[in-house]
């Protein structure tokens, strides 16, 4: 096979070369076909659909860098843009936002309340569960690393279930930096499924990697290995270049620099965007998906974007390195699928927001930004209860600050009843609880059918409720209080809140010939599956479906059916 010519010292030419895709990426790829065929309503389905959710892309991010943009997010910004999508429910998780992206339905429908959430009936002595995890495997735990990857928690179909169930010559391929994004999004029926790791690429246990993804996890485990020096850094991004002290580190110059082997450094920066990037194009040809009778389903999850965010906030050149380097990847990758000739649509989102960090946000005009009250502690407050009602410990078991909270099993009616109210009154009297919430109160609501841009706290709430999995309780911070008491180790800005800056991400469709248009009205990731199903003639069950679907031609014609 021909080996294209190296251009860019950016992974996905790289693994490109290594791989033998055809094409040759550039890196600024633009629609600059002569004559194209303006899409209409009669236009045939497009031969391929490529999802792409980038992870902790807040419509804020989009916003900003929306006019630095050249390579695959400056087409994708030609196309139908919605810029207000949102992530409409409370608990603003990794999880939870990619269950939404291609099943039409809340987490309450998902099933996927949070990462990580407690079932205290569970057989295993660890009562956590990892959203995707199989717990009935012995020997497991949710600690990292301990658990087996799976899809058992989802509740509903995905876009990959359904178009097989209408047409098993349709063929899904779903490939993410996280296990939890490829499993969420890529469903039940996903004909290869693989995310990153240290050694190149996985899947669940047991599977036996196809030869192309063991080719690129291959090259992928090489590309980790080098060393990397820091990258240049672009004009656009100098502006940011101020270093910032937190804890005993200075964040906010930095260049992305790693050690070899450091897999996390490779996370956190474009290289681990290109390294899916290119084992997707890889699978695509491998498989010849857009080139057989049915459409097919090609699935991206780019994480870089959150360990960056996670790492050092959104403000700093970390962030713009990522935004400009994520912006050439998908150039890149759009510049080889156009070298097919393949008609393919694209649909872009992000499976939540994200917030920088309080110490640059008190510089940048918002004093008030602070971090959460290392006394707000569910476990302390859950000692100081158990003494003062005589009650056994362990009384709570939570995963943080905030979010769902369960009582202990064991409890009789009364002891129940008395821990409540006195939790309840406990966490409402620390001055950055903004609320605490009963799931007895959200059950008794129905989902809201409004614009999520209206939606009151109760609302979204209601949207990550699920009986069967949801805490009986709900802590609830105040807006701008990151839940990072601690930054000496770890992640020092994070995301989950029911808060806007977490909910509002960019909603993006493309395909060749598509007139663009800008729709700011606010609009929800639940809508993604209706669009996407519409394009390609799939009939839905209304009734199984929290979204609707949206209009991709402007003018009177419609591409919903
Ligand atoms: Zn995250």
């Amino acid at each position: 096979m021909e080996t294209p010519p190296v251009k860019l010292k950016y992974l996905t030419t790289a693994l490109a070369a290594a791989l033998c895709i055809t094409g040759t990426g550039t890196g600024f790829a633009q629609d600059s076909a002569p004559s194209v065929a303006k899409v209409t309503a009669a236009t045939p389905p497009p031969k391929l659909i490529v999802m792409i959710a980038v992870d902790q892309f807040s419509a804020d991010l989009f916003a900003q860098y929306r006019g630095h943009f050249t390579g695959g997010l400056a087409r994708l910004v030609s196309g139908a843009v919605f810029p207000s999508g949102y992530q409409s429910h409370g608990a603003t998780e990794t999880c939870p936002g990619h269950s939404t992206i291609l099943t039409g339905n809340h987490p309450a429908h998902t099933g996927i309340i949070a990462n990580n959430y407690f079932d205290l009936t569970a057989a295993r002595e660890d009562k956590r569960l990892y959203c995707a995890e199989d717990e009935t495997v012995a020997g497991t735990s949710s600690g990292s690393g301990k658990y087996a990857p799976s899809v058992n928690h989802l509740l509903v179909p995905t876009l990959g279930d359904l178009m097989k169930a209408r047409d098993p010559k349709a063929q899904v391929v779903s490939v993410a930096g996280k296990d939890r994004a490829a499993i969420m999004m890529g469903g039940r029926k996903a004909d290869e499924l693989v995310w990153l790791a240290p050694t190149g690429l996985t899947s669940y246990r047991g599977t036996l990697l196809s030869p192309t993804a063991t080719q690129a996890g291959t090259a992928i485990a090489a590309a980790i290995a080098q060393p990397r020096p820091g990258l240049p850094l672009p004009a656009d991004c100098t502006a940011q270049d101020i270093g910032i002290p937190v804890g005993d580190r200075v964040l906010g110059n930095g260049r992305l620099a790693r050690d070899g082997g450091d897999f996390r450094g490779f996370m956190a920066s474009p290289e681990a965007d290109g390294a899916v990037l290119a084992a997707g194009a890889a699978l695509r040809q491998a498989r010849k998906l857009g080139e057989g009778p049915a459409t097919d389903l090609l699935i991206l999850g780019l994480s870089a974007t959150d360990y960056v965010g996670h790492n050092s906030g959104t403000e700093g050149t970390e962030m713009c390195l990522q935004m400009m380097g994520l912006d050439r990847e998908l150039g890149d990758f759009f510049a080889r699928l156009d070298a097919t000739g393949i008609d393919y649509a694209v649909a872009l989102t992000a499976d939540h927001g994200g917030h920088d960090i309080p110490e640059r946000n008190r510089q940048n005009g918002w004093p008030a930004a602070e971090r959460v009250d290392a006394a707000l502690d569910p476990d302390a407050v859950a000692k100081v209860v158990a003494d003062k009602l005589g009650l056994p410990q362990p009384l709570l078991y939570s995963d943080g600050p905030f979010g769902d909270m369960y009582l202990a099993k064991t409890l009789t009616a009364a002891q129940r009843k008395a821990a409540m109210a006195e939790f309840i009154n406990r966490f409402r009297a620390f001055p950055q609880v903004e609320a605490v919430v009963t799931g007895e109160e959200l059950a008794a609501r129905p989902i809201s059918k409004q614009a999520p841009d209206v939606w009151s706290m109760l609302d979204k709430l209601r949207a990550s409720y699920n009986p069967q999995r949801s805490g009986d309780f709900i802590v609830v911070l105040k807006p701008r209080v990151t839940p990072i008491a601690d930054t000496s180790r770890g992640y020092v800005a994070t995301h989950g809140s029911v808060w806007d800056y977490d909910r509002r991400v960019p909603m993006l469709f493309w395909r060749k010939g598509l007139a663009g248009f800008e729709q700011p009205n606010a609009v929800m990731t639940v809508d993604i599956l209706p669009t996407l199903a519409s394009l390609i003639g799939l009939t839905l069950d209304a009734n199984k479906i929290d979204g609707r679907c949206l209009d991709l031609l402007s003018g009177p014609e419609s591409s919903c059916r």
